[in-house]
């Protein structure tokens, strides 16, 4: 108890201790949530981008799912778990992705782990040339492999350069890299990135999650936003963001998906997604493509947060995506801000470290079609005040 109390105690003093805010959610009045039986408060840091969780057809799909095929997919993918749902789905975010073939994985996190740590370990000399913000999940499969790894300056190209030029060309490697980033919710220079892949004859791996169901005209991701689709060989996304549910998955030629199918030890040892859950990414993959304007919605809504951000002097990182990094740069005073929003109906979660670097402590805001401008404009006036508190002690 001691051993691990003392290291709690470290976190704490590191100001990084994490409290959970559990909030009772209202699928019909989604943002709006009861915090502890005791006043509602608006949802601004959900990844449920396109409220697709909360929308009745989901809902309504996931029910006749959980009729018709019962609680559980009762195994694993080979023995007893696939059902005719999970067929359609990966058929359908190969589709999606302009793939031969897509894999499910019980998570986006399992999908990047498994995957990467299988490939690495399918070569002897095989090499990851990995950006320096990828997420944790990309970083700990790469690290499972065991492989020959390096760490390009994130989105810098030139560097990404150097490190492929020293290496002979039929060494089989792979460029790890994510579409756009979760937490400064920059873009990836894709064009760039996979025209040094085909000079260099590397692979390229992308992580779509924060950006499959909104970029792109067919809600592809970042690759079909840059045009680019064709040319990357892996693409890994999640049932849990724009799609509302949860899952992963990773779309890519037919040869390298039965591959990991084959071998990959999370995808094959573990009990597949629930037919309700796949039942439900497949209803919210339909209502997206046949509904763009869900898209252009959330995105205007996150113009209008930006827009009354500047105005009201609140510093943020210029992110021409749809997340919003309010950046307070200190563990204390960020918990400290998102808890004085909560008392005033606004619920952002604080971000510390080691989920970003120290000294870029944010909140980040993350919008949704169901926000209205009242409750943007509401927000403005709630952080404007909080920040005449938070901006004096930043100063001191
Ligand atoms: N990749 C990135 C970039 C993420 O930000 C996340 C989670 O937020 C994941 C992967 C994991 O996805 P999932 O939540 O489906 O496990």
């Amino acid at each position: 108890d001691s051993f691990f109390a003392s290291h709690i105690q470290r976190i704490k003093q590191e100001k990084r201790y994490r409290i959970f805010i559990d909030l009772q959610h209202k699928a019909d009045a989604f943002p709006r949530a009861r915090h502890q039986n005791k006043h509602d408060v608006i949802i601004w840091c959900s990844n449920d981008y396109l409220a697709q969780g909360h929308e009745p057809h989901v809902i309504q799909a996931m029910q006749d799912a959980l009729r018709n095929y019962g609680g559980g997919s009762g195994g694993t993918r080979n023995i007893s778990g696939t059902t005719d749902l999970h067929v359609q789905l990966e058929k359908r975010l190969a589709r999606l992705h302009n793939k031969q073939a897509a894999l499910l994985f019980t998570s986006g996190y399992v999908a990047n782990e498994t995957t990467l740590a299988t490939l690495g370990q399918s070569h002897p000399h095989w090499a990851f040339i990995s950006d320096a913000a990828n997420h944790a999940s990309m970083i700990h499969g790469m690290r499972a492999a065991k492989a020959e790894k390096h760490i390009f300056q994130h989105n810098d190209t030139d560097h990404l350069e150097a490190i492929l030029a020293t290496m002979p060309s039929d060494k089989p490697k792979m460029i790890v890299c994510e579409s756009v980033y979760s937490m400064d919710g920059d873009f990836a220079p894709l064009k760039a990135i996979t025209q040094l892949a085909q000079r260099y004859h590397a692979l390229v791996y992308t992580d779509e999650v924060h950006a499959v169901g909104i970029y792109g005209t067919n809600g592809g991701g970042g690759a079909e936003k840059e045009g680019v689709m064709d040319a990357i060989d892996i693409v890994q996304g999640t049932l849990a963001k724009a799609f509302g549910v949860m899952g992963g998955y990773i779309a890519g030629n037919a040869q390298i998906i039965d591959f990991i199918r084959s071998t990959a030890p999370a995808f094959i040892f573990t009990t597949s997604l629930p037919p309700t859950v796949v039942a439900g990414a497949l209803k919210a993959l339909d209502h997206i493509r046949d509904n763009p304007h869900l898209r252009t919605r959330m995105l205007d809504k996150a113009q209008r947060m930006k827009k009354n951000l500047k105005q009201a002097g609140i510093p943020m990182l210029a992110s021409p995506s749809h997340i919003i990094p309010i950046i307070i740069g200190d563990p204390s005073l960020c918990t400290q801000a998102s808890q004085m929003l909560l008392e005033k109906g606004h619920y952002v979660q604080p971000v510390n470290y080691p989920t970003v670097p120290k000294k870029t402590e944010r909140l980040r805001l993350t919008l949704t079609p169901k926000h209205t401008n009242a409750m943007i404009d509401d927000f403005t006036h709630a952080i404007t005040h909080v920040w005449k508190t938070i901006g004096r002690h930043l100063k001191e």
